[in-house]
């Protein structure tokens, strides 16, 4: 799948998006500031190497992803950096929780908040990490998760290329990501050839799943898999499971001619989320664009 682009092709991206959806511009140009200093971050953070010797190919033929494997967050990354970039560009796309994030960055910045305290596991049982930090530094704790979910992708997805890098092909047939264990925000089939890929927005990884079968609950479908669509628009469907009852926005790509941004095409489709969920059905995962209710 060639999702992979330099990060100076998302301006043209988003470009497209707003071209292809203009009824959710809104939401498009609220996001694009904040996934190109993303894409950037992706490329110039500096991490530590991952020692992929944790990782068994047999326990992911098994289904565990590498986040059961090792830790994919380390308390010396570069977090608070990105965490300061990230809140410089939250700002410029969504003027109206300025005030929050700036009283989240100068928690940063003075070393009052490390941003390492939200992603380390509730291991003593407590739980909610962020609503604890956010109550006792009197920070809005939507705005504070929704930060730190930015940050933790640009170093999940740092992280998951190298790890994707030194590992080679590996087998993996379940409906979550192999990386970080998170299920897909989206789908996309190739028109031609029909082959079906999964889109992770929690680490950005994409991979290929051939089952006929619902990627959350593994529900087998007889024959196909039950989209819906929307009149007119041919390429994009959802995928619902009358099981589980939950749905994945799908997107169907005849050419390969543009470089395509998962998420950026997910938030385009933002439409789809708010049809899907009047009719009652749930996302497969929470993205920081799709909670409508
Ligand atoms: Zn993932
Ligand atoms: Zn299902």
């Amino acid at each position: 799948m060639t999702t992979t682009y330099e990060s100076s092709e998302i301006k043209n991206i988003i470009a497209r998006a707003l071209e292809q959806n203009p009824e959710n511009s809104e939401v498009i140009k609220a996001f694009a500031p904040i996934i190109a200093r993303q894409r950037q971050l992706v490329e110039e953070i500096s991490l530590k190497v991952p020692d992929c010797t944790l990782i068994d190919k047999n326990k992911l033929k098994a289904g565990v992803p590498v986040s059961s494997q090792m830790d994919l967050i380390e308390p010396e990354d570069p977090l608070k950096e990105v965490a300061l970039s990230l809140a410089a560009a939250v700002k410029e796309g969504m003027p109206n929780i300025s005030e929050n994030i700036d009283k989240i960055s100068d928690l940063i910045r003075d070393g009052k908040l490390n941003p390492f305290d939200f992603f380390k596991a509730p291991a003593d049982g407590k739980g909610d990490a962020i609503g604890g930090l956010s109550k006792k530094l009197q920070v809005s704790p939507s705005n504070a998760s929704f930060l730190m979910s930015l940050v933790s992708r640009v170093v999940l997805e740092r992280r998951a290329k190298e790890i994707m890098a030194a590992l080679g092909p590996f087998d993996w047939e379940k409906g979550y990501c192999p990386i970080c264990g998170e299920f897909p925000s989206i789908a996309l089939i190739e028109e031609e050839g029909g082959k079906r890929f999964l889109h992770c927005s929690s680490c950005g990884q994409d991979w290929r799943f051939t089952r006929i079968c619902c990627p959350y609950c593994e529900k087998e479908e007889r024959k196909e898999m039950e989209y819906f669509y929307v009149e007119n628009k041919k390429q994009e469907a959802a995928f619902v499971c009358d099981q589980c009852k939950k749905y994945l926005v799908t997107l169907y790509r005849a050419g390969k001619v543009f470089a395509r941004d998962m998420d950026i095409s997910a938030i385009s489709l933002i439409h789809m989320d708010v049809l899907m969920q009047n009719k009652g059905y749930e996302p497969m995962t929470a993205c920081v664009w799709n909670v409508l209710s």
